[in-house]
């Protein structure tokens, strides 16, 4: 690095030593000075000539620098202004004339004084290619630099662009551009303009590869840094609209109104922890975003639930008898089991016996006793319907990963009940189903166990609930379809369909004052008559239950209510009468049964859930080759039951006087009405067989007896379910003679008293027995050889028949 002396004399001035900085020939800039030192040199330098000699220093931490730490190469410059600022510190404007290079040191103090020399290079032109080459790219480089660092005025690119001297050049970039001291240092040191250029070049182009990196990281780090800014941003305004709206609802409140709630609620331990850890996640989450909307659920079911909010329990079996007699009539054995449930469970402190299933036709009060009994106890009530539930996750709530999951129902219930203790009633678990999806039946069976479900887990709430102190009680309208493992926790109470005279008492003490307050009729404006009562059981209504009684009670108050409002004065008496102008037309005709008897008809008894109901059951025969026909929806052991009887009476053909070949010569059409109820089971066997025999001897059967008994292939007649509603049905048709099984004689007692006394009832065990009670006469035998027995009608049975050994 020598300096191409021109032999210009050289000059004695102050030097300053710059920290952190080169100046440039023709650069004006200012700094401040406060070392003492170098304020003293301005000073002198300014009495002077105002020229002073700028060097930087090697090491710019250095407080006090020798000579060997200041570089030997910098720049004679003017000073063009000082300023002096508050405290020792001075501002200079400085502008830079020449680039010079020390060549003795004469003194070191107050300041230093140097001996410097001019390094004067020719103005270098444009006319030599080569460096002209170089220039061009120094200022190429310089734009694209500029474009980068962004921190290069405009200005200082076009004056770049405008300079001719290229001696002139690379000093005014480097002068321009934010490198280091040492850098900057090379440049200056530099006296021959084309290696400068050479230099500033190789320097523009790493400055702008390490730009070019940065840009880019930059740019990837911006575009996250955007997107979160942008989100806070818009948060921030949406907090501002907010609160200009007057909508604290949501913001920094919700976080603080939430944490208070937590505190608030007493929760178990468990729950707080998983509720505060989710307010945490929600105070980190953008306000709109869908994940916040779920947690913000989710936390408002955890503070909704009663985690310790209970009712007292009141163990007061007195109390509890008299409110189950207040809202029922009859049902004493029901009443009576309930009140000694109460008692044991009293005796137990409170522990569980087995769930209590009350099991019965719809519209017996299943429902309503349960409503009483939870009165009764001082529990709330909610009422939980399973009927057609398939999904598992009903019971027990979709994961909290499923869009739109929520809790199951047992939690909801739970929540809507507002206690920990409620009393549930699980309407219908005899209409449980099983898929794919899971069996529900599995998840109520924990729900019900004692043993499992103080830690009742739902899988949307992921913490455990304790149903322990909920009571829960079961209905179900067919007791057989209840899931096994389900029905053995169970204990079923039956309750069986009501005669009609325990419909009217029922009505007249509950159904109708009930109606009549809830339709707003003041008593004294209208007398319901127990004929009119008696109009609407027998030929409006066909149920085991009352519900159909009271809705349609319901709908004659409603007519008459408009009846009070029109004519403030009139008094409406209702009576059998007036049901029919209001109802309109029966819609049941009691008595069809006491037509004429008739040939190949026959009368069944068949249980349904809704209670029991008569069935006709028709045979007809056609010339053919023994094909049998089965229509009227019959399931497949009503199927078989036919099958059965068929076969029977082939083999006993001769005895009952029928054409062995039967079989092989005729076509059978057996149907049995009324084909939109399904019909299944064995109890038909009998009705079939004898409408079979009817048909094939000719002779008729009596219109005024009905039957119900399984049969076997050897014709012994076996037991049959729910005699007492098939009793009843068979009663409310205007039948005064049933058939039954033997095996169900002790069934009899069941059957209401007054039911009873107007029916006859004749047990069999041998199908033989039925056809002599069942048809107008008994056939005769075919073959001489065979015992002869009479051709004789037989006479129906006294009343007394009951105890008779038919
Ligand atoms: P279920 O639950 O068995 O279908 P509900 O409990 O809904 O029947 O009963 C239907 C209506 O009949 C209710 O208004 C109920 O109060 C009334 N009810 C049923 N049985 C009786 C009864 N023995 N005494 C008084 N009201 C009854």
């Amino acid at each position: 690095m020598k300096p191409a002396s021109k032999g210009k004399k050289a000059k004695i001035m102050p030097l300053l030593p710059l920290r952190g900085i080169v100046v440039f020939p023709y650069m004006i800039l200012h700094f401040d000075v406060g070392r003492s030192k170098s304020v003293k040199a301005l000073e002198d330098a300014m009495l002077k000539d105002q020229c002073i000699f700028l060097a930087a220093q090697k090491d710019s931490g250095e407080e006090e620098p020798n000579r060997d730490d200041i570089h030997s190469v910098g720049t004679i410059a003017r000073i063009k202004q000082l300023l002096r600022l508050p405290g020792d510190t001075i501002r200079v404007l400085v502008e830079g004339l020449e680039r010079a290079h020390i060549v003795s040191w004469e003194n070191d103090d107050p300041y230093f004084t140097v001996s410097v020399e001019e390094i004067r290079t020719s103005r270098v032109l444009r006319s030599k290619s080569e460096v002209e080459a170089l220039a061009r790219q120094v200022v190429e480089h310089f734009e694209r630099y500029a474009k980068l660092t962004n921190r290069i005025s405009p200005d200082a690119t076009l004056s770049v662009s405008a300079i001719d001297d290229f001696s002139r050049l690379p000093d005014v970039v480097a002068s321009n551009m934010n490198t280091g001291v040492e850098v900057k240092q090379g440049i200056l040191a530099e006296a021959s303009p084309k290696r400068r250029l050479e230099k500033l070049l190789d320097i523009l182009v790493k400055e702008i590869e390490i730009l070019e990196i940065e840009r880019n990281i930059n740019s990837k780090v911006r575009q996250q840094i955007d997107k979160t800014q942008r989100e806070y941003y818009l948060r921030e305004q949406m907090k501002a609209i907010q609160k200009e709206l007057g909508d604290h609802e949501s913001g920094g409140d919700e976080g603080d109104e939430y944490r208070t709630r937590i505190l608030e609620a007493k929760l178990p331990e468990e729950a707080e922890k998983k509720a505060v850890k989710e307010l945490e996640r929600l105070q980190k989450m953008h306000a709109s975003s869908a994940e916040s909307g779920v947690i913000r659920t989710y936390l408002d079911w955890i503070l909704e639930l009663p985690w310790t909010v209970a009712t007292e329990e009141n163990l007061d079996l007195g109390h509890a008898a008299e409110v189950l007699e207040r809202d029922h009539y009859g049902l004493e054995k029901v009443k009576e089991r309930m009140v000694e449930y109460l008692a044991v469970r009293k005796l137990r402190h409170g522990l569980h016996g087995p769930i209590i299933c009350l099991a019965g036709p719809p519209g017996v009060g299943k429902t309503s006793i349960a409503r009483s009994i939870a009165e009764a106890l001082n529990r709330k009530y909610v009422r939980m319907s399973l009927g057609g539930i398939r999904d598992e996750a009903e019971i027990r709530g979709h994961r909290r990963t499923y869009v739109g999951a929520m809790p199951g129902r047992i939690i909801a219930a739970i929540k809507q009940a507002g206690t920990r203790n409620p009393l549930i009633l699980l309407d219908e678990v005899d209409k449980l189903s099983s898929d794919f999806r899971g069996d529900p039946s599995s998840a109520l069976l924990e729900v019900l166990d004692a043993e499992q479900n103080k830690e009742f887990r739902d899988h949307y709430m992921e913490l455990p609930f304790d149903l322990s102190d909920v009571l829960f009680v079961t209905t179900a309208n067919y007791k057989e379809a209840i899931p096994r493992p389900l029905l053995d926790r169970m204990e079923v109470i039956d309750i069986t369909g009501y005669t009609d005279e325990e419909k009217i008492h029922i009505a007249t003490r509950h159904l109708i004052p009930k109606q009549l307050g809830l339709h707003g009729i003041p008593e004294g404006r209208l007398k319901f008559e127990t004929t009119a009562v008696r109009e609407i059981i027998s030929h409006y209504t066909r149920e085991a239950g009352v519900r159909n009684l009271e809705r349609s009670i319901a709908s004659v108050l409603r007519k008459c209510a408009k009846e009070l409002v029109m004519d403030e004065s009139v008094i409406l008496r209702v009576n059998a009468k007036a049901v029919r102008k209001y109802l309109g037309a029966r819609r049941f005709l009691v008595g069809k049964a006491s037509e004429a008897d008739e040939v190949g008809v026959a009368r069944g008894l068949a249980w349904t859930p809704v209670g029991g109901e008569t069935l006709a059951i028709e045979v007809t025969l056609m010339q053919g080759e023994g094909h049998v026909e089965l229509t009227g929806q019959l399931g497949d052991v009503m199927k078989e039951s036919a099958r059965i009887a068929r076969s029977h009476i082939r083999s006993k053909a001769e005895e009952f006087g029928i054409d062995p070949m039967f079989h092989k010569k005729l076509d059978m059409h057996l149907h049995v009405p009324e084909g939109a109820i399904p019909k299944d089971g064995p109890s038909a066997g009998i009705t079939l067989a004898t409408a079979m025999v009817s048909a094939l001897t000719g002779i008729a059967i009596r219109h005024n007896v009905a039957m119900t008994g399984e049969i076997t292939l050897r014709g012994r007649v076996l037991p049959i379910g729910g005699l007492k509603e098939k009793t009843l049905a068979a009663h409310r048709a205007g039948i005064d003679t049933v058939i039954i099984p033997m095996a169900n004689k002790k069934d009899i007692e069941e059957i209401p008293e007054k039911i009873r006394a107007k029916l006859r009832i004749i047990p069999v065990s041998q199908f033989e027995q039925v056809l002599r009670y069942a048809l107008v006469q008994m056939p005769a035998p075919q073959q001489k050889t065979a015992c002869p027995e009479p051709v004789v009608r037989v006479t129906p049975p006294d009343a007394s028949a009951v105890r008779q050994k038919p």
